[in-house]
Protein backbone atom coordinates (compact mmCIF):
# COMPACT_ATOMS: atom_id res chain seq x y z
CA UNK A 1 0.00 0.00 0.00
CA UNK A 2 1.67 3.30 -0.99
CA UNK A 3 2.00 5.87 1.93
CA UNK A 4 2.78 9.32 2.42
CA UNK A 5 5.05 10.11 5.34
CA UNK A 6 7.59 12.42 6.71
CA UNK A 7 11.33 11.11 6.58
CA UNK A 8 14.63 12.29 9.66
CA UNK A 9 17.80 12.23 7.93
CA UNK A 10 19.04 10.11 10.97
CA UNK A 11 22.81 9.43 9.74
CA UNK A 12 24.94 9.99 6.31
CA UNK A 13 28.25 9.86 5.16
CA UNK A 14 29.92 10.24 1.75
CA UNK A 15 30.06 7.02 -0.13
CA UNK A 16 32.41 8.12 -3.43
CA UNK A 17 33.26 11.75 -3.82
CA UNK A 18 29.89 12.53 -5.60
CA UNK A 19 27.51 9.94 -3.97
CA UNK A 20 25.99 10.34 -0.38
CA UNK A 21 24.53 7.20 1.55
CA UNK A 22 21.66 8.70 3.49
CA UNK A 23 19.71 6.34 6.50
CA UNK A 24 15.91 8.39 7.45
CA UNK A 25 13.90 6.96 9.84
CA UNK A 26 10.03 7.75 9.43
CA UNK A 27 9.33 10.70 11.50
CA UNK A 28 6.08 8.64 12.91
CA UNK A 29 8.43 6.33 14.33
CA UNK A 30 6.53 4.11 12.32
CA UNK A 31 8.44 1.07 10.18
CA UNK A 32 8.66 1.78 6.62
CA UNK A 33 7.39 -1.64 4.66
CA UNK A 34 8.44 -2.26 0.76
CA UNK A 35 9.90 -5.21 -1.05
CA UNK A 36 13.24 -5.16 -1.94
CA UNK A 37 13.89 -3.55 -5.30
CA UNK A 38 11.41 -0.58 -4.51
CA UNK A 39 11.79 2.73 -4.60
CA UNK A 40 10.58 5.56 -2.80
CA UNK A 41 9.54 9.27 -4.09
CA UNK A 42 10.84 12.74 -2.46
CA UNK A 43 8.11 15.36 -2.95
CA UNK A 44 9.73 18.92 -2.86
CA UNK A 45 9.11 22.56 -4.21
CA UNK A 46 11.58 24.16 -6.71
CA UNK A 47 12.59 27.52 -5.55
CA UNK A 48 9.42 29.35 -7.30
CA UNK A 49 7.51 27.03 -5.28
CA UNK A 50 6.34 24.65 -7.86
CA UNK A 51 6.09 21.12 -6.48
CA UNK A 52 8.07 18.37 -8.14
CA UNK A 53 9.07 14.86 -7.00
CA UNK A 54 12.12 12.46 -7.28
CA UNK A 55 12.73 8.88 -7.42
CA UNK A 56 15.28 6.67 -5.21
CA UNK A 57 15.68 3.07 -4.76
CA UNK A 58 15.71 1.77 -1.60
CA UNK A 59 18.88 0.46 -0.01
CA UNK A 60 18.27 -0.98 3.30
CA UNK A 61 18.61 -4.66 3.42
CA UNK A 62 15.13 -6.15 3.95
CA UNK A 63 15.12 -9.38 6.13
CA UNK A 64 11.49 -9.45 6.58
CA UNK A 65 9.70 -6.51 4.79
CA UNK A 66 10.06 -4.03 6.51
CA UNK A 67 12.69 -1.63 7.83
CA UNK A 68 13.53 0.72 10.89
CA UNK A 69 15.46 2.82 8.43
CA UNK A 70 15.49 3.87 5.01
CA UNK A 71 18.68 3.59 3.27
CA UNK A 72 19.63 5.41 0.24
CA UNK A 73 21.99 6.13 -2.09
CA UNK A 74 22.11 9.38 -3.80
CA UNK A 75 24.37 10.49 -6.88
CA UNK A 76 24.85 14.06 -7.22
CA UNK A 77 23.75 15.77 -10.81
CA UNK A 78 25.42 18.96 -11.93
CA UNK A 79 22.64 21.91 -11.21
CA UNK A 80 19.51 19.45 -10.10
CA UNK A 81 16.96 20.00 -7.53
CA UNK A 82 16.91 17.09 -5.75
CA UNK A 83 20.68 17.30 -5.19
CA UNK A 84 20.68 20.66 -3.85
CA UNK A 85 18.14 19.40 -1.13
CA UNK A 86 19.43 15.46 -0.43
CA UNK A 87 23.04 16.32 -0.88
CA UNK A 88 22.74 19.65 1.91
CA UNK A 89 20.39 18.19 3.82
CA UNK A 90 21.47 18.15 7.65
CA UNK A 91 20.96 15.44 10.49
CA UNK A 92 17.72 15.69 12.16
CA UNK A 93 15.48 17.80 8.92
CA UNK A 94 12.60 16.03 7.44
CA UNK A 95 11.63 15.69 4.09
CA UNK A 96 8.11 14.91 2.83
CA UNK A 97 8.14 11.28 0.73
CA UNK A 98 5.46 8.35 -0.64
CA UNK A 99 6.06 4.75 -1.36
CA UNK A 100 6.58 2.10 -2.05
CA UNK A 101 6.66 1.81 -6.19
CA UNK A 102 7.91 -0.41 -8.35
CA UNK A 103 8.02 -4.00 -9.23
CA UNK A 104 11.89 -4.74 -9.77
CA UNK A 105 11.66 -7.29 -7.59
CA UNK A 106 13.52 -10.49 -7.28
CA UNK A 107 10.91 -13.43 -8.95
CA UNK A 108 11.09 -16.86 -7.09
CA UNK A 109 9.53 -19.28 -10.27
CA UNK A 110 11.16 -22.56 -10.72
CA UNK A 111 12.68 -21.70 -14.55
CA UNK A 112 14.99 -18.87 -12.85
CA UNK A 113 18.18 -20.68 -11.76
CA UNK A 114 20.63 -18.41 -12.31
CA UNK A 115 20.38 -14.25 -11.80
CA UNK A 116 22.28 -11.91 -13.57
CA UNK A 117 22.07 -8.31 -11.49
CA UNK A 118 23.17 -5.74 -13.74
CA UNK A 119 24.12 -1.97 -12.77
CA UNK A 120 25.74 1.10 -12.78
CA UNK A 121 26.65 3.94 -10.37
CA UNK A 122 23.82 4.35 -7.82
CA UNK A 123 21.92 1.27 -9.39
CA UNK A 124 23.55 -1.18 -7.33
CA UNK A 125 20.79 -0.17 -4.26
CA UNK A 126 18.29 -2.02 -4.89
CA UNK A 127 20.56 -5.61 -5.32
CA UNK A 128 22.12 -4.17 -1.76
CA UNK A 129 18.44 -4.17 -0.43
CA UNK A 130 17.72 -7.58 -2.20
CA UNK A 131 20.70 -9.56 -0.52
CA UNK A 132 18.88 -11.59 2.28
CA UNK A 133 16.34 -12.81 0.20
CA UNK A 134 19.42 -13.72 -2.25
CA UNK A 135 20.82 -15.84 0.69
CA UNK A 136 17.30 -17.32 1.03
CA UNK A 137 17.24 -18.02 -2.86
CA UNK A 138 20.91 -19.58 -2.36
CA UNK A 139 19.79 -21.53 0.75
CA UNK A 140 16.78 -22.82 0.59
CA UNK A 141 16.51 -23.33 -3.62
CA UNK A 142 20.68 -23.31 -4.98
CA UNK A 143 19.96 -20.63 -6.77
CA UNK A 144 23.09 -18.86 -8.88
CA UNK A 145 23.92 -14.84 -9.17
CA UNK A 146 26.41 -12.54 -10.85
CA UNK A 147 26.71 -9.47 -10.14
CA UNK A 148 28.01 -6.91 -12.68
CA UNK A 149 28.64 -3.65 -11.39
CA UNK A 150 30.38 -0.88 -13.86
CA UNK A 151 32.46 1.95 -12.70
CA UNK A 152 34.80 3.72 -13.96
CA UNK A 153 37.05 3.27 -10.86
CA UNK A 154 37.64 1.64 -7.65
CA UNK A 155 36.28 4.31 -6.06
CA UNK A 156 33.11 4.91 -7.48
CA UNK A 157 32.32 0.99 -6.68
CA UNK A 158 29.51 1.83 -4.38
CA UNK A 159 29.17 -0.44 -1.21
CA UNK A 160 31.90 -3.03 -3.04
CA UNK A 161 33.30 -4.32 0.53
CA UNK A 162 29.30 -5.71 1.35
CA UNK A 163 28.85 -6.66 -2.16
CA UNK A 164 32.30 -8.74 -1.90
CA UNK A 165 31.94 -9.93 1.57
CA UNK A 166 28.69 -11.61 0.76
CA UNK A 167 30.00 -13.22 -2.47
CA UNK A 168 33.23 -14.65 0.03
CA UNK A 169 30.58 -16.36 2.08
CA UNK A 170 28.68 -17.70 -1.22
CA UNK A 171 30.22 -19.58 -3.56
CA UNK A 172 26.74 -19.81 -5.39
CA UNK A 173 27.48 -15.72 -5.69
CA UNK A 174 29.84 -13.70 -8.22
CA UNK A 175 30.80 -10.28 -7.82
CA UNK A 176 32.45 -8.62 -11.34
CA UNK A 177 33.75 -5.07 -11.03
CA UNK A 178 33.40 -3.89 -14.31
CA UNK A 179 35.96 -0.95 -14.53
CA UNK A 180 35.96 1.08 -17.66
CA UNK A 181 38.99 3.69 -16.85
CA UNK A 182 41.25 2.68 -14.23
CA UNK A 183 41.93 -1.08 -12.95
CA UNK A 184 42.16 -1.81 -9.20
CA UNK A 185 45.08 -1.02 -7.67
CA UNK A 186 44.81 -4.78 -6.14
CA UNK A 187 43.00 -6.47 -8.61
CA UNK A 188 40.00 -9.11 -7.29
CA UNK A 189 39.51 -12.80 -9.45
CA UNK A 190 36.35 -11.35 -11.36
CA UNK A 191 37.67 -7.53 -11.85
CA UNK A 192 36.83 -6.85 -15.85
CA UNK A 193 38.30 -4.00 -17.25
CA UNK A 194 35.74 -2.47 -19.38
CA UNK A 195 31.82 -2.33 -19.44
CA UNK A 196 29.60 -4.75 -17.92
CA UNK A 197 28.40 -6.09 -21.43
CA UNK A 198 31.60 -7.52 -22.14
CA UNK A 199 31.61 -9.72 -19.37
CA UNK A 200 27.61 -11.26 -20.40
CA UNK A 201 28.83 -13.56 -23.71
CA UNK A 202 31.85 -15.00 -21.34
CA UNK A 203 29.04 -16.22 -18.51
CA UNK A 204 26.77 -18.04 -21.89
CA UNK A 205 23.60 -16.77 -21.20
CA UNK A 206 21.07 -19.78 -21.06
CA UNK A 207 17.46 -18.88 -22.39
CA UNK A 208 15.44 -21.48 -20.64
CA UNK A 209 16.83 -20.74 -17.05
CA UNK A 210 18.57 -17.01 -17.03
CA UNK A 211 17.04 -13.88 -15.53
CA UNK A 212 19.08 -10.96 -15.86
CA UNK A 213 18.10 -7.35 -13.69
CA UNK A 214 19.37 -4.45 -15.21
CA UNK A 215 19.40 -0.96 -13.09
CA UNK A 216 20.74 2.61 -13.17
CA UNK A 217 22.28 4.72 -16.65
CA UNK A 218 19.30 4.68 -19.49
CA UNK A 219 22.47 3.79 -21.51
CA UNK A 220 24.06 1.04 -20.36
CA UNK A 221 20.53 -0.28 -19.91
CA UNK A 222 19.69 -0.09 -23.82
CA UNK A 223 23.23 -1.40 -24.74
CA UNK A 224 22.89 -4.50 -22.52
CA UNK A 225 19.16 -5.04 -23.40
CA UNK A 226 19.91 -5.04 -26.71
CA UNK A 227 23.16 -7.47 -26.27
CA UNK A 228 20.68 -9.78 -23.80
CA UNK A 229 18.42 -10.31 -26.36
CA UNK A 230 20.93 -10.74 -29.20
CA UNK A 231 22.05 -13.73 -26.72
CA UNK A 232 19.09 -15.35 -26.78
CA UNK A 233 17.60 -13.89 -23.60
CA UNK A 234 14.04 -13.85 -24.21
CA UNK A 235 12.27 -10.26 -23.33
CA UNK A 236 10.10 -11.69 -20.51
CA UNK A 237 13.61 -12.65 -18.45
CA UNK A 238 15.33 -9.21 -18.74
CA UNK A 239 13.52 -6.86 -16.08
CA UNK A 240 14.24 -3.11 -16.29
CA UNK A 241 14.92 -0.27 -13.86
CA UNK A 242 16.15 3.25 -15.50
CA UNK A 243 17.15 6.07 -13.78
CA UNK A 244 15.62 8.73 -15.20
CA UNK A 245 14.26 12.04 -13.62
CA UNK A 246 10.70 11.28 -12.66
CA UNK A 247 9.71 15.65 -12.93
C1 LIG B 1 12.78 4.38 -10.44
C2 LIG B 1 13.95 5.33 -10.25
C3 LIG B 1 14.85 5.11 -9.23
C4 LIG B 1 15.92 5.99 -9.04
N1 LIG B 1 16.80 5.72 -8.03
C5 LIG B 1 17.86 6.54 -7.85
C6 LIG B 1 18.81 6.26 -6.81
O1 LIG B 1 18.68 5.28 -6.06
N2 LIG B 1 19.85 7.12 -6.67
C7 LIG B 1 20.02 8.22 -7.50
O2 LIG B 1 20.99 8.96 -7.31
N3 LIG B 1 19.13 8.50 -8.48
C8 LIG B 1 18.05 7.70 -8.67
N4 LIG B 1 17.14 8.00 -9.65
C9 LIG B 1 17.28 9.28 -10.37
C10 LIG B 1 16.66 10.41 -9.51
O3 LIG B 1 15.25 10.22 -9.43
C11 LIG B 1 16.89 11.81 -10.08
O4 LIG B 1 16.53 11.83 -11.42
C12 LIG B 1 18.34 12.27 -9.93
O5 LIG B 1 18.70 12.27 -8.55
C13 LIG B 1 18.54 13.69 -10.48
O6 LIG B 1 17.63 14.54 -9.81
P1 LIG B 1 18.00 16.10 -9.60
O7 LIG B 1 16.72 16.76 -9.16
O8 LIG B 1 19.20 16.27 -8.76
O9 LIG B 1 18.35 16.58 -11.06
P2 LIG B 1 17.33 17.31 -12.10
O10 LIG B 1 16.95 18.66 -11.56
O11 LIG B 1 16.21 16.35 -12.39
O12 LIG B 1 18.24 17.42 -13.37
C14 LIG B 1 19.23 18.46 -13.52
C15 LIG B 1 19.87 18.37 -14.88
O13 LIG B 1 20.68 17.19 -14.98
C16 LIG B 1 20.18 16.28 -15.97
N5 LIG B 1 20.26 14.93 -15.35
C17 LIG B 1 19.34 14.34 -14.57
N6 LIG B 1 19.78 13.14 -14.13
C18 LIG B 1 21.02 12.98 -14.66
C19 LIG B 1 21.99 11.97 -14.60
N7 LIG B 1 21.78 10.83 -13.90
N8 LIG B 1 23.17 12.14 -15.25
C20 LIG B 1 23.40 13.27 -15.95
N9 LIG B 1 22.51 14.27 -16.07
C21 LIG B 1 21.33 14.14 -15.44
C22 LIG B 1 18.76 16.72 -16.26
O14 LIG B 1 18.38 16.41 -17.59
C23 LIG B 1 18.84 18.21 -16.02
O15 LIG B 1 19.34 18.88 -17.15
C24 LIG B 1 16.08 7.12 -9.87
C25 LIG B 1 15.15 7.35 -10.90
C26 LIG B 1 14.10 6.46 -11.09
C27 LIG B 1 13.11 6.73 -12.21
Amino acid sequence: MIEHFQLKLADSHMLAPRVRHLAFERADGAPFKYMPGQFIQIHFNYDDGKPTKRSYSVGTPNHDGAAGRLELAVSFVEGGAATQLLGNLPHGDSIEASGPYGRFCLLNEDANQRYFLIATGTGITPYRAMLPSIEKLIATRGRKFALLYGARNEHELLYADQFEAFASQHPEFTFHACLSRTARATPHPHDHHGHVQEVLPELLPDPEHDIAYLCGNPNMIDATFTQLKELGLPIKNIRREKYVSSR
